[in-house]
């Protein structure tokens, strides 16, 4: 007697957050409680637009099928159509979709790009596959994503084991299901195509370019010279690569590396290119490279240097290994390598992060850059697109290096607090439909 509607609803015991949702969520509170962000904009943020989840079937080699399940997440358009990449990797989940798709809106607002964030991908281990598989497998994926994604809606790219050969499959899948007259109007549903097919030259380099381009601009700032500099890389990918690649042309030295097979130190530094080399030969691992000792995996951030660039995957830099970390720079290559616990003790530790959102933004600023000429039929060319590259990122290093010195706050915290206002801003102009 006397129970109201919302006593009969049965109670829902509350599940705690985990894994990178916990970091993003807590990295986004602490943001919003900086600026006293609008409670009802702090609500709309809070929670991701869509969530799209396909269970599709591929034909395997041998004549069998298997059913892949692929994510894909929008957390928040109001800037712009979503932008975010795609991963194929066993830890692909719906949370952690959500999570790098949030980091996405973070990325595209700090950028000043006109985009929102979005991310996903398919839960699979890509080694297990062959070339063929994988095409199917893509191609499978994007026409169940149908018009979830558009040029103009949402322009996923590459991520963590996908790359420029996964994004053609995709423009040629998505153009091809369209109507003749329409599908080269329609080359811009993915960015980071190869260069021959709508792809922008540089946007292979534009990650590991930013990488090194914020670090240049920290050591600038603190009189610190990079020739001699030892920096060590987690994943000598896409992002790992390329941002050794331009720090070694700088004179630093690369001084250990570890991927997903494990470890490697060598403190009179590794060739980047002939490490390059090795890699590709040797099924993209850098195990047993001559002339270096192995490393444990848990002791790999404890390796001696000065810079250390984590560009793998999220959650490698806790409580575990934060305190012995000998790096007095961290430059986020990867989303999400630092939890929060872990960036507490670099933070009281007098170790500066150069944070995930403006690190790594390169990437989504190279890919902008490619829309941009699809959209318009124009094509630049590699100077040009460094050039370019260069000056939007000093524009966004310098906002968060000026709110982070104005405000007394770390650059993450800076990251975020600028990324977000530009969000509100945007919803107390439009207001809220209907
Ligand atoms: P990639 O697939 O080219 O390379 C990933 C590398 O990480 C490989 O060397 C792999 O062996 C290594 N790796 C995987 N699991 C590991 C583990 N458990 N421990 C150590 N190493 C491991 O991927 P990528 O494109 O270079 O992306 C790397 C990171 O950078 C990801 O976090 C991604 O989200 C981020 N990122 C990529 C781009 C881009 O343009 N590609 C843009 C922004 C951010």
């Amino acid at each position: 007697m006397g129970n109201s509607k919302k006593d009969l609803k049965p109670k829902v015991k509350k599940v705690p957050l985990k894994g990178m949702m916990d970091n993003v969520m807590e990295q986004f509170n602490s943001a919003a409680n900086h600026i006293n962000l609008h409670p009802n904009i702090r609500k709309i943020l809070s929670i991701t637009n869509n969530e799209i989840l396909v269970n599709f079937p591929v034909k395997m080699d041998n004549g069998d099928v298997e059913v892949f399940t692929g994510y894909r997440v929008q957390h928040n358009g109001a800037l712009g159509p979503y932008k975010g990449g795609l991963r194929y990797h066993a830890t692909v989940d719906l949370d952690a979709a959500r999570a790098l798709a949030m980091w996405m809106t973070w990325k595209t607002s700090l950028a000043g790009l006109p985009y929102g964030g979005a991310k996903g991908g398919i839960k699979i281990d890509p080694a297990l596959y062959s070339e063929s598989e994988l095409e199917r497998i893509t191609r499978r994926f994007t026409y169940a994503l149908a018009d979830n994604i558009g040029p103009e809606h949402d322009i996923p790219a590459p991520d963590v084991n996908t790359n420029s050969q996964t994004m053609a499959w995709i423009a040629d899948t998505y153009m091809s299901s369209r109507p003749p007259a329409q599908r080269s109007a329609n080359q811009h549903v993915v960015t980071g195509k190869p260069d021959g097919s709508g792809g922008l030259e540089g946007r292979d380099r534009a990650t590991g370019f930013g990488v090194y381009l914020t670090i240049k601009f920290w050591a600038d700032n603190n009189d610190m010279d990079l020739n001699g500099k030892k920096f060590i890389v987690q994943g000598f990918g896409n992002v790992g690569y390329w941002a050794s690649h331009f720090l070694e042309k700088d004179g630093a030295k690369l001084v250990g590396v570890q991927d997903a097979q494990g470890g490697i130190e060598n403190q009179d530094g590794l060739n980047v290119e002939a490490l390059f080399k090795y890699n590709h030969e040797n099924k993209g691992t850098i195990i047993n490279y001559p002339d270096c000792s192995p490393v444990e995996k848990s002791e790999f951030f404890a390796i001696d240097c000065d810079i250390c660039i984590p560009a793998a995957l999220g959650n490698q830099i806790t409580k575990k290994n934060a305190s012995k970390i000998k790096a007095k720079l961290i430059a986020e290559g990867a989303n999400g390598p630092t939890n929060v616990e872990g960036e507490n003790i670099l933070l009281e530790r007098g170790i500066v992060i150069i944070p995930d959102i403006l690190c790594n933004s390169g990437g989504v600023i190279g890919s902008y850059y490619e829309w941009l000429q699809n959209r318009s039929g124009e094509i630049w060319h590699l100077e040009e697109v460094l050039d370019k590259l260069r000056k939007k990122l000093k524009v966004s290093f310098d906002k968060v290096h000026d709110y982070s010195e104005s405000e007394g706050v770390d650059m993450r915290t800076a990251a975020f607090c600028i990324a977000i206002k530009r969000i509100e801003k945007a919803y107390i102009q439009r207001g809220i439909f209907p």
